[in-house]
């Protein structure tokens, strides 16, 4: 909640810059602190710190909660998913490797961030873009397949999600008889599109 001393440090900051009159800051003191009243003192003067290097005119109310929407997002709003990643911001990766001697084929299932805003979200958190890892994964000597969500299929497939050999042993208790044969598919060696050969 940002504090009378941050309100009137902004508008002394503001009548400063924009020769304002000394009588503005009494003038409109309450409208601010109580339009202000959600935010730290510290947005509060980094949004108008910003709004002064890059405006001519003075700032209103709306114009400072709008800067601070755009430094910290605005939380109220998640941001628009796209098909890919159904809306989540998440695409699924499958990471198929070669067993390193004599092992059989091992899966990793990852989820890093998609390109849309709610990937993007994501991706200024702990999550790497997915064609960065897609890519690095693929570079992996060791690699048989990479599978990712798609814009056409935000997730991914049963017998994309498993090894074979776990795959044939779990089959028996998938329900859905069509899933029973996905991971024949695999066996054939089906690679994504675009993949490495
Ligand atoms: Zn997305």
């Amino acid at each position: 909640m940002a504090s009378k001393k941050a309100i009137e440090s902004i508008l002394t900051s503001i009548s400063a810059n924009y020769g304002k009159r000394q009588k503005w800051i009494t003038d409109v003191n309450l409208t601010w602190l109580s339009g202000l009243k959600g935010y730290s003192d510290r947005d509060v003067m980094t949004a108008t710190k910003r709004w002064i290097n890059n405006e001519d005119r003075p700032p209103t109310v709306a114009n400072i909660r709008n800067t601070i929407k755009g430094l910290i997002g605005d939380d109220n709003a998640t941001p628009a998913g796209c098909s890919r990643c159904d809306g989540t911001g998440c695409v699924e990766i499958a990471h198929h490797t070669a067993g390193k001697k004599g092992q059989p084929t091992s899966v990793k299932n990852l989820i890093a961030g998609c390109d849309c805003g709610a990937g993007q979200r994501l991706r200024s958190g702990s999550y790497a873009p997915w064609d960065v890892v897609v890519d690095r994964l693929r570079r992996d000597p060791y690699t048989l397949f990479v599978f990712h969500s798609d814009t056409d299929r935000p997730v991914l497939k049963t017998a994309e999600r498993f090894a074979p050999e776990t795959l044939e042993r779990i089959a028996p208790s998938l329900t859905d008889p069509t899933r029973k044969d996905e991971w024949r598919q695999i066996g054939h060696g089906r690679r994504i599109p675009g993949g490495d050969e």
